[in-house]
């Protein structure tokens, strides 16, 4: 099976309110972050010899550093692993790093996918987020990174954010519309505990958008969005026609993928393990000249199950009867024959001879659906 790299690149200009990602903004880590990485590289290539076709630069904000560290990255992955030729390689960026030397200098090495976070159209909604750019620098940004070649552009909006309202939700898509991006993500913003933002809404000074907001807001995105000519292949994605992202596909479809650098995930197989959230222990395990693994997990039977109908359940195809069967020697519609006739009757799910799809209303109640079609017998 061919193997997906996610590369963690944890450096931002500053933290935004409502993330949890792992990430730092002194800058003055790189050198030791990324021949940290290095070695990382050149050690876990001895345990996964596979065919890469899919790699992708995430943070953090991958466009922040100085263009040597991506590069020197890019050319170390391609020494160690059997990168494919047509590998799509993607790199995460903020557009207020972006510059005309970095995107011509990422080219060079190789990325073909740029993905880049645009959020929201209006000012004042990027400044409560705590983003540091403007929905001017995202212009350009795009304009620039059209004009170095990029030829596959996604571009990340968020909605449900406190305060938003649906008119200036449309006006973000029909931003990024106007742009013409071969993919867009667009996510429901999701409080997280600890954050700047979730500390604003406790004290009650701002309220979060309701659950109704929420819904209206993705199903105006579902509609402007097909009107264009987008496929929604996976609830929160969007994509042109054949443009759909590999990298990310491996993960719903359950596919292998190593994660590389600080707090990065990896699933080989039944096989899960991580990297420790701490940049510092990070660097000083790869500075002792060993892997070292913060957790890992076999996954049994029972639980790969659940993941699997519950990441299919994400994607426009769904589950097929017969890569069911071939996973795990069940045949899915008649040993859940009485769950799916229940999501049919909710309109959650159609069924053909092929296998069982979400509707656009599955994908809009996705807990729902994934709690019937999981339900135990008797439940
Ligand atoms: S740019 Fe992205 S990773 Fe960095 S702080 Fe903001 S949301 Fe988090």
């Amino acid at each position: 099976m061919m193997l997906g790299i996610y590369i963690h690149i944890p450096f931002c200009v500053k933290k935004c309110g409502y993330c949890d990602f792992v990430s730092v903004t002194d800058t003055k880590l790189a050198e030791a972050y990324f021949s940290a990485l290095d070695k990382e590289i050149a050690l876990s290539a001895k345990l996964h010899p596979d065919r890469v076709d899919t790699v992708f630069l995430g943070g953090g904000t991958p466009s922040l550093p100085d263009e040597k560290y991506i590069a020197g990255l890019l050319s170390r992955l391609r020494a160690h692993y059997a990168v494919c030729e047509d590998a799509e390689v993607t790199l995460e960026g903020n557009p207020c790093t972006f510059t005309p030397e970095k995107l011509a200098a990422y080219r060079r090495h190789g990325v073909n996918r740029l993905s880049i976070g645009f959020q929201a159209a209006q000012d004042e909604l990027l400044s409560l987020l705590g983003r540091r750019h403007t929905a001017a620098q995202f212009d350009e940004a795009y304009d620039m990174a059209r004009a170095a070649g990029f030829e596959t552009i996604n571009v990340d909006v968020i909605y449900a954010i406190p305060g938003q309202t649906m008119r200036q939700w449309e006006d973000t898509l029909h931003h990024v519309l106007y742009k013409k991006p071969e993919h867009i993500s667009a996510y429901a913003l999701k409080i997280e505990d600890g954050t700047p933002l979730a500390g604003s809404i406790r004290r009650g000074e701002i309220a979060p958008a309701s659950s109704d907001m929420d819904a209206d807001m993705y199903g105006m995105a579902q509609g402007m969005l097909a009107e264009k000519g987008y496929i929604n292949y996976e609830v929160s994605n969007f994509a042109l026609w054949d443009r759909e992202c590999r990298h990310n596909l491996k993960y719903w479809n359950l596919g292998n993928y190593l994660g590389l650098g600080v707090s990065a995930h990896s699933n080989i197989g039944n096989l899960r393990f991580a990297n420790t959230d701490d940049i510092a222990a990070y660097i000083n395990n790869l500075k002792g000249g060993g892997l070292r693994y913060a957790s890992s997990q076999l996954i049994d039977e029972s639980e790969r199950k659940f993941e699997y109908i519950m990441l299919k359940m994400r994607l426009k195809q769904g589950i097929a009867y017969r890569e069911y069967f071939d996973l795990f020697g069940e045949q899915f519609e008649k040993g859940r024959a009485r769950q799916i006739e229940k999501a049919m009757k909710y309109g959650l799910v159609y069924m053909d001879e092929r296998g069982v799809r979400p509707t656009a209303k599955g994908f809009a109640l996705q807990s729902t659906l994934v709690h019937v079609l999981t339900e135990k017998e008797g439940a």
